[in-house]
């Protein structure tokens, strides 16, 4: 479907234009007729997708007409600052020949960001794209010009619910006007995000784009490893020719840290990224990173949401994501747009069925592959199958129920810092 049918102003369509967008993706075919025809949505799409411009430009497109100057006009809650930021450069891009404003809205900056916000929320940028801590500290004060307020935008709702902003949400729409489209959009449909679209949507009309699935075309790789085998492994690999970009997660600041500290010894160009950086350190990695300055970041899975850079070659998850939600962010990192992607996983002992797990969710088991020969082989790949009894010890007769690396023993979101 080309944009052209959609009837869009000329000048939004320049903006398509300038964005080098052609034909709309299918969640674009889906979404922005409903979101025309004024009907609330939830859907379920990951990064990728093209999700962003999906809720962006019918809202530009009916903002292009509207009479309410100096109003608020939509309101977009994001789960982090880098997607907000992220989303906010599709609005500039898309948005440029129209006159419709907006203004990115997150914490952790200085004064003057802070007042530059406050004098365009104040004045009524017309599309804020903002996250829940920072946008409660703006409206408590409240000279957010909300009255004239007819869009509301949940993105990457599972992840915000995960992060512990259930309430946060709750208590900005409080201050919303009641008469407004709302949009949701969420990688996963957990009962959870059913239970917030229940409160939040009216009679919304649901479209799925490939829920909970990795792009097809990532090739996904195993490695089952011992964890004194990751750090020569990873630099292994690191060391194949071609690469121009790699991200590699961890699930902790600590081993983020020591990793990038490991490869830097080893001279690769390498950068951490993780909640401990100042949000303007972070920007200036990730612009790196995006202009290819930097060939390898090393970042905790904050990043592996809604961060669009495009053309990674390779996304390597040093440990195993905790769940099958993270896994599936982490690779979408690659295989954007037009490339082909390569995902690699080491499974450690102890993680195994926390791996088993994301397999289930994928539908099919991934590739495990050989460890290199100066590296030796990895253990078995055993997991315990899903049902089974955990073993017992039959020598005192003690069930392992609860021990360490299973699933149910590790803490889970609850607004963890990472
Ligand atoms: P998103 O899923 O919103 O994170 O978008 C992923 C990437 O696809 C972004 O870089 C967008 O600029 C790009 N994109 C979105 N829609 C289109 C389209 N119709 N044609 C080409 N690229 C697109």
């Amino acid at each position: 479907m080309n944009f052209s049918d959609f009837d869009f102003h000329e000048s939004l369509m320049d903006g398509i234009r300038a964005m080098g967008f052609e034909k709309a993706t299918p969640i674009q075919e889906q979404a922005i007729p409903t979101i025309l025809s004024g009907k609330d949505i939830i859907g379920s799409a990951q990064t990728g997708t093209g999700k962003t411009a999906a809720f962006l430009l019918p809202i530009i497109q009916q903002i292009i007409g509207s009479e309410d100057h100096g109003e608020i006009k939509a309101l977009v809650i994001v789960p982090t600052r880098e997607l907000a930021v992220q989303i906010d450069q599709q609005m500039e891009g898309l948005s440029y020949f129209t006159g419709v404003s907006s203004i990115p809205v997150y914490g952790g900056s200085d004064g003057v960001t802070f007042a530059n916000e406050k004098k365009a929320l104040s004045e009524g940028a017309d599309v804020v794209i903002g996250t829940p801590g920072r946008l409660i500290a703006h409206l408590n004060m409240k000279y957010v010009k909300v009255a004239a307020l007819k869009y509301l935008i949940l993105d990457e709702a599972d992840r915000m619910l995960d992060m512990g902003f259930h309430d946060d949400i709750q208590k900005i729409i409080s201050h919303l006007p009641e008469k407004r489209q709302n949009l949701l959009f969420s990688a996963t449909m957990p009962p959870k995000i059913r239970e917030l679209a229940r409160k939040v949507l009216t009679e919304p009309e649901e479209i799925n784009i490939a829920i909970s699935k990795p792009a097809e075309r990532v090739m996904q790789i195993a490695f089952v490893v011992y964890d004194n085998q990751k750090i020569p492994l990873v630099k292994h690999l690191l060391q194949a020719k071609g690469l121009n970009s790699v991200l590699v997660f961890c699930s902790t600041k600590a081993s983020t840290k020591e990793l990038a500290r490991d490869l830097r010894q080893a001279k690769f160009s390498v950068e951490d990224i993780h909640s401990d950086l100042e949000q303007k350190s972070r920007e200036e990695v990730l612009t790196k990173f995006r202009n290819r300055k930097l060939k390898i970041l090393v970042a905790t899975d904050i990043l592996s949401r809604g961060i669009d850079i495009e053309d990674i070659d390779l996304v390597i998850n040093y440990d195993v994501p905790n769940d099958g939600e993270d896994y599936i962010h982490r690779i979408g990192r690659t295989a954007r747009a037009a490339s082909k992607g390569v995902a690699f996983t080491f499974v450690n002992e102890k993680s195994q069925n926390q791996f088993a797990e994301i397999e289930e969710l994928l539908g099919r088991p991934v590739d495990k592959a050989k460890n290199p020969s100066h590296i030796g082989p990895g253990p078995e790949y055993k997991p315990r199958k899903k049902g089974k009894k955990p073993r017992r010890n039959f020598k005192g007769g003690r069930s392992f129920k609860g021990s360490k690396g299973t699933k149910a023993s590790k803490p889970r979101g609850g607004g963890r810092r990472k």
